[in-house]
């Protein structure tokens, strides 16, 4: 047994029981998920936010706009893209 090794990831403290276990209690789990999952979505949205948006025609064309430039996904070729420069007017 080497229960005296394993601590919380989230408070450090020790964790006694299944060997299994990451956190000391289910308080110290939530809260470490709710930080990783926090942190990592804000990065991407205020990423998106502010570099990149996506643009979506009338006849549902998706557009990929990076800055004044737009990346169309090339139809039957998902791995190819159109760069065009982007006009939004
Ligand atoms: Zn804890």
């Amino acid at each position: 047994m080497d229960e005296q090794k394993r601590k919380c990831l989230y408070c450090g403290e020790p964790i006694y029981g299944r060997m299994d276990k990451k956190f000391c209690c289910d308080s110290c789990r939530n809260s470490y998920n709710y930080e990783k999952t926090h942190k990592q979505t804000n990065i991407v949205r205020n990423i998106n936010a502010i570099f990149t948006h996506v643009y979506k025609t009338k006849t549902g064309s998706v557009y990929y706009i990076v800055y004044d430039q737009a990346y169309l996904p090339k139809e039957g070729s998902p791995d190819s893209f159109l760069l065009v420069k982007f006009d939004e007017r």
